[in-house]
């Protein structure tokens, strides 16, 4: 690719160039507006990729437009994160329009949407995914459309590529790595204005209706499309959106970020910020949800110590996820794992249980553990789990197995298909996690070998399990939206 080339698809005084990534080169645009997929990033404000796509149409005074593929069989797709989705998608296309940008949601695969979008584009501009299939797709499109190709970065706070060039061991390992680099990638994209309004009466390019009209009703829409519904809904407990992650956000910095230090590990408490779901679809910008923290704790001594919990998990955890599925190919196996970890399951995995469940009976919440019951309760009935009954669940359905490769994949399904925030980079580093992943060898215990495990007693020991459960059960019965309730 010649510099001429490159530079004509970048715009350094807006989006740092490392956040950049210039899949297929084109001397200048092709005819047409310039075209922005959005898949990852779902959101029209703090968007990296959408502002770069707003000052290259800018600059070469064209129209821009925003082009969404719905596809009822991606990955894992359920009734209740779909319709979480569409909710976010109906106020883009809001924000969209107020902007001055065009707007299609259309039907199919999104690799095949966005091709089709880039035969009419001058450019198409397209942002970040972690995962083997969207990383797949990206790939296709830059293969084939006839257009400049460029991707831009937003859902990690530092690039995935500029933070760590491998797959790194633990999150000791990750954390200078990210610290060091912080500064440098805190500030978010200015509004770019739009030189030319898309015109109201055209349609975005691309094959097939526009279902835009249709994110007035996210449920029916979701059923229409034949989206699996079988995981029920969790419409009482959360709604999707911009708005709603800024409420979740307020949530945080006025009333929960003092409690975050001391109380992220006490499950009883709702000392948590639900954010994950509304990072999950890039419906808040990670560097948005820092800044608004970071802000918060300034001059207030209380919210220090919380402040550097909470970008512990915001930046480091989430970013060693993001290392995971990165450079790890078999990110979501078992025999990805490390070494040691397989080694010490295998030399255990004939040793006797205490107990012995079968999928279904953890799928409906009918073990003997009160606590465990509780935790799945949770997931299935409102699609949120607390973190530390997150690490508890899933060391318990490791402990109830006879065979720990199955009882991965369980673990693995069970969390892509009840959790808003499942199939994500977090998920699958999570039940690695379970697994020894990103953790070290601990004394050697039947059937976990040298794995940590967890047992109930150590949830009594460090939090109150029996007001989780009274927790849980007020909240299922409720039926209420949990962003109302009191913060604790
Ligand atoms: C077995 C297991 C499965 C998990 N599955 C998922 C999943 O499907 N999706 C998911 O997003 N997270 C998952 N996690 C990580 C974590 O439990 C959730 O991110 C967190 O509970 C989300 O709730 P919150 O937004 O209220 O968290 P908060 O405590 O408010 O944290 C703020 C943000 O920091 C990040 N974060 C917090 N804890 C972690 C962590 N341990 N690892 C990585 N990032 C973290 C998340 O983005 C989170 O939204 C899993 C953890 C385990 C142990």
């Amino acid at each position: 690719m010649s510099d001429h080339e490159a530079r004509a698809l970048t715009v350094p005084e807006l989006t740092p160039p490392e956040r950049v990534h210039v899949r297929r080169a084109a001397e200048g645009p092709s005819p047409g507006p310039v075209v922005y997929w959005m898949q990852q990033a779902q959101r029209a404000r703090d968007n990296p990729a959408l502002e770069h796509a707003l000052a290259l149409a800018s600059r070469w005074d064209r129209p821009a437009c925003v082009v969404v593929g719905l596809d009822a069989r991606y990955p894992g797709a359920s009734e209740r994160s779909f319709v979480f989705m569409l909710e976010g998608l109906r106020e883009v296309r809001d924000a969209l329009a107020e902007r001055g940008v065009g707007f299609a949601c259309r039907a199919g695969a999104p690799d095949e949407v966005a091709l089709a979008a880039a035969r009419g584009a001058a450019v198409l501009v397209c942002d970040r995914g972690y995962l083997r299939h969207q990383r797949a797709w990206r790939a296709r499109v830059a293969a084939e459309a006839l257009c400049g190709v460029v991707e831009v970065e937003g859902e990690a706070v530092v690039p995935v590529e500029v933070a760590s060039g491998k797959a790194e061991y633990m999150a000791r390992t990750l954390r200078p790595k990210v610290q060091r680099l912080l500064e440098r990638f805190v500030a978010l994209p200015s509004p770019v204005a739009v030189a030319k309004r898309w015109p109201t009466d055209a349609a975005p390019p691309g094959e097939g209706s526009g279902l835009e009209a249709e994110l007035d009703d996210p449920l029916a829409l979701t059923r229409r499309l034949g989206v699996d519904g079988t995981a029920g809904s969790v419409s009482a407990y959360f709604h999707g959106g911009a708005a709603q992650a800024a409420a979740a956000l307020r949530r945080l910095t006025d009333c929960v970020l003092d409690a975050y230090g001391d109380g992220r590990n006490q499950p009883q408490r709702d000392a948590v910020s639900y954010l994950g779901m509304h990072l999950h679809f890039g419906q808040v910008s990670p560097v948005r949800v820092l800044r608004a923290v970071t802000d918060a704790a300034r001059d207030r001594d209380a919210a220090t110590r919380s402040r550097d919990a909470f970008i512990e998990e915001l930046v480091v955890r989430r970013e060693l996820a993001i290392n995971h599925a990165w450079f790890e190919p078999g990110y979501d196996r078992y025999d990805a794992l490390p070494e040691w970890a397989r080694k010490t399951l295998a030399k255990h995995a004939h040793d006797e249980r205490e107990r012995v469940y079968d999928p279904a009976t953890l799928e409906a919440a009918e073990t003997d553990d009160p606590y465990w019951n509780a935790a799945m309760l949770e997931m299935r009935a409102t699609g949120y789990m607390h973190n530390y009954m997150r690490m508890y669940w899933g060391k318990r359905i490791l402990a109830w197995s006879r065979d720990p490769e199955a009882a991965f994949d369980l673990t693995r399904t069970l969390n892509d298909r009840y959790f808003l925030d499942g199939r994500d980079p977090n998920s699958y580093a999570g039940v690695s996690w379970v697994y020894g992943r990103h953790d070290r060898p601990w004394p050697e215990r039947p059937v976990f070998g040298t794995v940590r495990s967890m047992v109930a007693a150590g949830l009594r020991r460090k939090g109150d399990p029996d007001a989780y459960v009274a927790k849980v059960e007020r909240r299922v019965a409720a039926r209420s939206a949990v962003l109302d309730e009191d913060c604790g």
